[in-house]
C-alpha cells in the first residue's frame, strides 16, 4: 500500500504531528508515505476568505530531513509539497519550491479567480456552468506552470462544496484536452479519497479515471489528503479496486521526482 498525499500540523489545517502521521503509516505497513504539506501562496491573492497561515518552509524542510533519517528502512518516506496554483502566486511558488530537495510536488486548484472555492458564498447565484468552467479553465491553465510539479492534485475538487454534480458527459471536450496534456507533460493523475461532503467516493470519478486510461494515460497514485491519522490511506482498497477496473495495473510514487511502480 501507498499513500501520496498527506497533511501534518506543518500545514494550516492539520494539527496532526509529523511523527504521528509517519507511525500511523508504519503501522498500516504502507510500502511508501508521501507528506505533502501545504504551500498555499495562492490564498495571499484571495478576496474571500482571511489569511491563513503560510507554511514555514524551512522548518518543514528541516523535519522531514530529519524524519527521512529516523526512519530509513522503515518505510519509504517522501518529502513532498502541495502547491496551491493561481495566475498571481505561480513565480512566488516557483521560487520557493524549486531550490528545494523535494521528491514529489503536488499541482493543486483549490481558488478559482483568486476566490477560495471552499467558502459556501463562492456557490450563490452561480449556474452550473459558472461553477464548473472556470475551475476546468484554471485546472487546464495550471498544467502549463513552470513549477517541476509530479501529481495534479484532486481534479474534481469543486465538487466538494459545489451544490452541483460533476459529470465528465457535461464537459468531456476541456475535460479531454486536461488528460491528453497531463499524458503529453507526462505527469501524474492521483485518485483523491479525501471528498468530504460530496456524493463521491474520490476524485476524480470513476467517469474520469476510465477516460483518462482511454486516452492513454498511464501514471496514476493513490491519495488519503489525510489530514488526521484515521484518514491515513483511508478507502485505499475501494479507490484500487476502481483503478483496476478502469484498466490500471500500478500506482506510480514519487522519490526523486522518479515513479517506482507499486502493483494495484
Ligand atoms: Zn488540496
Ligand atoms: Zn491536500
Amino acid at each position: 500500500m501507498i499513500d501520496s498525499h498527506t497533511h501534518s500540523a506543518h500545514s494550516a489545517d492539520s494539527v496532526m504531528p509529523l511523527f504521528d502521521l509517519i507511525n500511523t503509516a508504519v503501522a498500516l505497513k504502507l510500502d511508501y508515505l508521501a507528506v505533502t504539506d501545504h504551500l498555499d501562496r495562492d490564498f495571499l491573492y484571495c478576496t474571500n476568505s482571511k489569511p491563513i497561515k503560510q507554511l514555514d518552509i524551512p522548518k518543514y524542510a528541516e523535519a522531514m530531513r530529519e524524519a527521512k533519517k529516523i526512519y530509513d528502512g522503515k518505510i519509504k518516506l517522501a518529502f513532498g509539497i502541495e502547491c496551491g496554483y493561481s495566475e498571481k502566486s505561480q513565480k512566488m511558488t516557483f521560487d520557493d519550491v524549486t531550490p528545494l530537495n523535494t521528491d514529489v510536488v503536488i499541482n493543486s486548484v483549490h481558488t478559482v479567480k483568486d476566490e477560495d472555492v471552499y467558502v459556501p458564498a463562492y456557490y450563490e447565484n452561480k449556474t452550473k456552468d459558472e461553477v464548473f468552467l472556470p475551475y476546468i479553465n484554471a485546472v487546464l491553465k495550471s498544467l502549463d506552470i513552470a513549477l517541476p510539479y509530479d501529481i495534479v492534485g484532486h481534479i474534481g475538487y469543486i465538487a466538494r462544496k459545489a451544490p452541483f454534480r460533476f459529470l465528465y458527459e457535461d464537459y468531456d471536450g476541456l475535460l479531454d484536452e486536461i488528460f491528453k496534456k497531463i499524458i503529453q507533460k507526462g505527469k501524474c493523475v492521483e485518485i483523491n479519497t479525501h471528498v468530504k461532503f460530496a456524493k463521491a467516493d474520490f476524485f476524480p470519478e470513476y467517469d474520469f479515471i476510465k477516460r483518462y486510461r482511454e486516452l492513454g494515460g498511464e501514471l496514476i497514485t493513490f491519495s488519503s489528503d489525510a489530514h488526521q491519522t484515521f484518514r491515513v490511506a483511508e478507502k485505499y482498497d475501494l479507490a484500487a479496486h476502481a483503478v483496476k477496473q478502469a484498466g490500471f495495473k500500478y500506482f506510480a510514487a514519487y522519490i526523486d521526482h522518479k515513479p517506482e511502480f507499486y502493483k494495484i
